[in-house]
């Protein structure tokens, strides 16, 4: 078997991402109450109490919510590096010492028969982290919830098989829209959120045009709308001589349900 892949949500409200490999069963992230990432989990088919461990990205409550929760219930490990710990131990409550694991930003290593690279991303968290998990010849990156791409991220990320990229905003709906001041600053910061043209510059810069599959996630429900992220994403990435239809898989994530689970 190869290498499973579900986006169970993502969001400004929640984000959780389910990843299977022959031998384990992670999340990456559960930033809904444990009952919600249950039903997400079941809705394709997967009993919480088979989960082998959570992956944090960061602190903010959108990425941790459940993650306490789930852990005492089922006794899951949780993996974060030591900033995201000291920012999130208030906020999941107490968690039995044996699940605590401490990774290291740019460290590698292995759960079983899946290889992990944690690697430093630009947002207003203590010590943010993108995932890159290998499993044989596939290779998936997850980057949501960074300001800002540099060069070094994109050579980590290229030639990834599916990538799980932040397309969080259209710039003139933010800039136009509702929100106040402060926040549409924090948003459009380097330590903010990807926008669409962000996310089609990158990865304009970073596909191959090889099959690729690429979701769009953590999409503002205020200040994008999901056909505008995909044809503007998409525009960038036609731009650079690639088919969207033939070349590459180009879909969307949900805020409040899952998507459909890819076979890598
Ligand atoms: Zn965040
Ligand atoms: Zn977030």
């Amino acid at each position: 078997m190869g290498m499973k892949f579900c986006s169970l949500s993502s969001g400004s409200s929640g984000n959780c991402q389910y990843i299977e490999t022959d031998k384990v069963r992670i999340l990456i992230d559960a930033g809904f109450s444990g009952r919600k990432v249950e039903d997400l989990l079941s809705s394709i088919g997967v009993c919480p109490s088979t989960i082998d461990c959570i992956f944090v990205t960061h602190e903010h409550m959108d990425h941790i919510k459940g993650v306490g929760v789930l852990s005492r219930r089922y006794d899951i490990p949780i993996f974060a590096n030591e900033g995201t710990w000291i920012n999130m131990s208030s906020k999941i409550g107490e968690i039995d010492n044996k699940n605590i694991k401490i990774i290291h930003t740019d460290k590698d290593f292995e759960i079983a028969d899946l290889g992990v690279h944690p690697f430093k991303i630009f947002h207003d968290a203590c010590d943010p982290v993108g995932y890159i998990f290998f499993y044989k010849n596939i290779k998936i990156t997850i980057m949501t919830d960074t300001g800002w791409v540099n060069n070094e991220m994109k050579n980590i990320i290229k030639g990834s098989s599916l990538y799980l990229l932040e397309s969080n905003h259209d710039v003139n709906m933010l800039k136009y829209g509702k929100y106040p001041w402060y926040l549409k600053k924090r948003i459009l910061s380097t330590k903010g959120h990807l926008s669409n043209d962000d996310a089609g510059r990158v990865l304009s810069q970073v596909l191959l045009g090889n099959g690729e599959i690429i979701l769009l996630a953590h999409l503002s429900q205020e200040n994008n709308i999901p056909y505008l992220a995909h044809e503007t994403v998409g525009s960038f990435v036609k731009d650079c001589g690639i088919n969207i239809h033939k070349d590459i898989t180009l879909d969307l994530t949900y805020r409040d349900r899952a998507t459909k689970v890819y076979s890598l």
